[in-house]
């Protein structure tokens, strides 16, 4: 599956680098890094992460 954010919704809070970690990463400059291309294992990690997110900025695409 692909894992999309939008950078303009995006506002650093972390919370799906809390979830997910294996795929989500805060930098030290507050800034979100992620793994584009994730396998299937991590499908529920992301989709907690799409849930928690605040901003509303995860998406998933099969
Ligand atoms: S939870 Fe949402 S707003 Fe927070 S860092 Fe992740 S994508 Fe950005």
């Amino acid at each position: 599956m692909k894992v999309l954010v939008d950078m303009n919704l995006c506002q650093s809070h972390g919370e799906c680098a809390v979830v997910a970690p294996e795929v989500f990463e805060l930098g030290d400059d507050d800034v979100l890094r992620w793994e584009e291309d994730v396998g299937e294992e991590l499908r529920e990690k992301v989709e907690e992460a799409v849930e928690r997110c605040p901003m509303m900025a995860i998406r998933i695409e099969d």
